[in-house]
């Protein structure tokens, strides 16, 4: 579903991804491991469009989403087209940014029904069954601040997954929660990728890598040095084992 292939990726002088390959097959469940600074975060973030590339393609389910070729080059394509390709991709990240002003509710159906154009009954409908589905049937007319970490984060998958995409993407998910509410939003990931969603996962989690993930994938650098099955992890010999031993 995901093809990451050759990408380039600069902030300014800083050269972040250096020719980057990565593919992510349907119903796949990747785990991204890699120290700080690595490209972790700016890889998830070029698959999703919030920031260009200079060099390489990436498409999702075939479309080159997000850019289009000039002179050989990708060149970001019209902000109208990006947004609605991005509405296939749900995404995740570390600090919960669910808008502070809207009830837990409100939050869900915002886009489905500002960018999927569902009436507001059909989305309050739908939301309503996304939060039982992550465990906060009773939170929807609640505002974010009365919530946990961990609810909060819960809150955001359902709103990633109001939008139905294809494929979510999830940077750091439990590394701003307390560690009691870490395993809720572990468990709800865990269900989501038993249900078939294709999944990258930013996440030292080992948890979550021995029960959930599909493959094990190391960045170093700005590329991709180790790429393993979980089930193979603790047979690795290279980057993925050295990293582990550090970490945990
Ligand atoms: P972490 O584990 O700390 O989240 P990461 O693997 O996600 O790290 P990135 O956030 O992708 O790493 O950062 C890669 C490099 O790009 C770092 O050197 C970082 O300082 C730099 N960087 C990230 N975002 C920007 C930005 N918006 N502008 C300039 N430099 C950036
Ligand atoms: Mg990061």
């Amino acid at each position: 579903v995901i093809e990451v292939r050759g990408v380039h990726k600069w902030y300014g002088e800083l050269h972040v991804l250096h020719g980057l390959d990565l593919d992510v097959h349907r119903g796949e469940v990747v785990c991204l491991i890699g120290t700080s600074g690595s490209g972790k975060s700016t890889l998830l973030r070029t698959i999703n469009h919030l920031e260009t590339i200079q060099e390489g393609r990436i498409t999702v389910n075939g479309r080159t989403v997000g850019y289009r070729e000039e002179g050989g080059k990708p060149v970001a394509a019209r902000e109208d087209v990006i947004a609605a390709a991005r509405a296939g991709i749900g995404m995740v990240f570390q600090n919960f940014n669910l808008f502070w002003h809207m009830t837990l509710l409100q939050n869900v159906i915002e886009a489905p029904i500002q960018v999927l154009g569902l009436n507001a009954a059909e989305a309050r409908d739908r939301g309503r069954e996304l939060l039982k589905r992550v465990g906060l049937a009773d939170k929807a007319d609640v505002y974010p601040r009365k919530l946990s970490g961990g609810q909060q984060q819960r809150g955001a998958i359902a709103r990633a997954l109001a939008m139905r995409p294809d494929v979510m993407l999830f940077d750091e998910p439990t590394s701003a929660l307390d560690p009691e509410t870490i395993g809720e939003v572990l468990t709800v990931m865990e269900e989501l990728a038993a249900d078939g969603m294709t999944m990258i996962v930013a996440s030292h989690e080992m948890g979550f890598v021995r029960r959930a993930a599909h493959r094990v994938v190391m960045m170093e650098n700005g590329v991709i040095v180790e790429d393993l099955p979980a089930a193979r992890v603790d047979e690795s010999t290279g980057r993925i084992r050295d990293f582990i031993q550090k970490f945990h």
